[in-house]
């Protein structure tokens, strides 16, 4: 058959609900109520106080044996945070969907395995000579044995030997953070290319044709704060698929941005800002940088849009960063790439993902015009200082390519936040655009200075509020006060 989003997304969820499982909707991509977590960042978040053992006996949740649903999630900071890649490569989004299937305490590996493989192979329809497996190697220092039982669980479902492949903690051992639920997994990655090929050399390779869709980790411990893991009281199976990874897979397409997930919006972007046709190319062979420039928006403004609806405005810290940095990474990528005006580019866009969207996610059609509101108030605070931050930007490189020392310093990366709003994130990608480096360290010796003056200034201006008359005017006499140098140095 021919699979669109909403038949790929309709198919997961029935066929999970047909065995048992309760269809749930996604939380909101705020956690408001887990400090620990920036952003919903996986399926599992929700379902967090289940698996630890900490569900009051009253809430809804704790009868839940088996769920399925389809989460939203960003990840654009904390220990997920795929920003950097999001527009380069395609198949990482800051915000897209996780299909998911859980048991609490209830099933384990073997139906876990067995539902996923029948559900590719039989239901969807891939060719199972393109899916390649991973299971947990083991960790001896951290005492964890390898999953071998997992191994023979894809043997027995008629994965050959050769596509069946060990993998380390960082691919093979899911953490949600620093702390809580987490255990081993079992991955499954697609081959783009197929014809009789073995790709299993390019599984976790971040090739961009051998691509990991889904996720099936087993939870078993709890991170404790000071790293060690507790065992818990149950055994769970917590999965997770990238719906756009598997619609693209689906409908034969190389990229996620192939798909009829992000056609409507480039179709828009096109039609607001004139732009040449999209053709999916990446790195070197973008050569004018658009169809980075259409990723990079298309995306944002999926971000901007749920962040904002579930209530996480754009302003100076957490979360509130977050949203604003992906806003002026987005508005920057579409002045440059696609000369469009800033002040209300995103929220002419808004309108073909709320067409698109707002069936699966009705919350977006309620919040439009809240949405709309705060994107363009935003984006015009930018838009005051964009042009002469991007001035300040190209005195800065000219004086470091001039200098050859081919680096930003970290006090111009700095100035270009503290005085012109450009986040971190973004200098750092212009830099790289000019082939310039920037450093971290210097970056924040630049960053720990300015506070530290804020903080004597605040310190100054509190002594100075308690000093009468007489004392202020023999400070005058005292003090020979220097003429304020417009470019402090730090
Ligand atoms: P990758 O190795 O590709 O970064 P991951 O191992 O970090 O993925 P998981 O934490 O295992 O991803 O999440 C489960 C599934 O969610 C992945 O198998 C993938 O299909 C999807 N996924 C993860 N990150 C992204 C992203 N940034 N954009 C789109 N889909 C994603
Ligand atoms: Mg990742
Ligand atoms: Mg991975
Ligand atoms: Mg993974």
């Amino acid at each position: 058959p021919e699979w669109t989003g909403v038949g790929v997304r309709k198919t997961f969820l029935e066929f999970f609900e047909k065995r048992g499982h309760t269809i749930v909707p996604s939380s909101s991509v705020v956690p408001h109520n887990d400090p620990t977590l920036l952003f919903t960042n996986a399926g599992m978040n929700q379902f967090k106080p289940i698996f630890l053992g900490t569900v009051a006996s009253t809430d809804d949740m704790s009868k839940l044996k088996r769920a399925v649903d389809t989460q939203k999630c960003i990840r654009a900071g904390g220990k997920h945070n795929d920003l950097d890649d999001v527009g380069k490569d395609s198949y990482h989004h800051t915000f897209f969907e996780m299909l998911g299937n859980w048991s609490f305490g209830d099933y384990f590996k073997k139906e876990a395995v067995d539902w996923s493989w029948e559900l590719l192979t039989k239901v969807y329809g891939l060719d199972p000579e393109r899916l390649y497996v991973t299971y947990f190697e083991g960790n001896p220092d951290m005492n964890l044995e390898p999953d071998l039982e997992a191994r023979e669980l894809w043997k027995s479902v008629g994965v050959p030997e050769d596509h069946i492949l060990p993998g380390n903690m960082k691919d093979n051992f899911w953490e949600m953070g620093d702390q809580g639920p987490c255990g081993p997994c079992s991955e499954i990655h697609y081959d783009k290319v197929g014809g009789g090929r073995n790709a299993a050399h390019l599984v976790n390779q971040d090739d961009p044709l051998v691509v990991e869709i889904w996720n099936n980790v087993f939870i078993q411990f709890d991170r404790q704060k000071d790293g060690s893991l507790k065992s818990l009281p149950a055994k769970h199976v917590d999965t997770g698929m990238g719906f756009e990874r598997l619609v693209s897979a689906l409908q034969n397409k190389s990229s996620n941005y192939a798909t009829d997930i992000f056609s409507p919006l480039f179709a828009k972007i096109q039609e607001v800002t004139g732009a040449r046709d999209y053709t999916d190319k990446y790195g070197k062979d973008d050569v004018d940088g658009i169809d980075t420039a259409y990723r990079v928006v298309a995306d944002h403004i999926r971000l901007l849009t749920f962040a904002i609806s579930d209530g996480a405005a754009p302003n100076n810290e957490g979360r509130g960063y977050v949203v604003r940095r992906v806003l002026r990474r987005g508005s920057r990528y579409a002045r440059k790439y696609f000369n469009a005006e800033i002040g209300s580019f995103f929220s002419k866009i808004l309108p073909a993902l709320v067409d698109q969207m707002g069936e699966q996610f009705p919350e977006i059609i309620k919040k439009q015009q809240d949405i709309k509101e705060i994107l363009d108030e935003e984006e015009e605070a930018f838009a005051r200082t964009l042009d002469r931050g991007e001035k300040q930007f190209e005195k800065y490189a000219a004086q470091a390519v001039n200098s050859g020392k081919k680096k930003l310093s970290g006090a111009d990366v700095w100035r270009l936040y503290d005085t012109f709003g450009f986040p971190e994130d973004l200098t750092k990608l212009m830099a790289e655009e000019r082939g310039l480096e920037t450093d971290e360290n210097e970056i924040s010796i630049a960053r720990e200075k300015a506070r530290e003056a804020s903080k004597a200034i605040k310190e100054a201006v509190q002594t100075f509020a308690k000093l009468n008359v007489h004392q202020i005017a023999e400070l005058k006499d005292q003090l020979q006060v220097p003429v304020p140098n417009d470019e402090p140095k730090f």
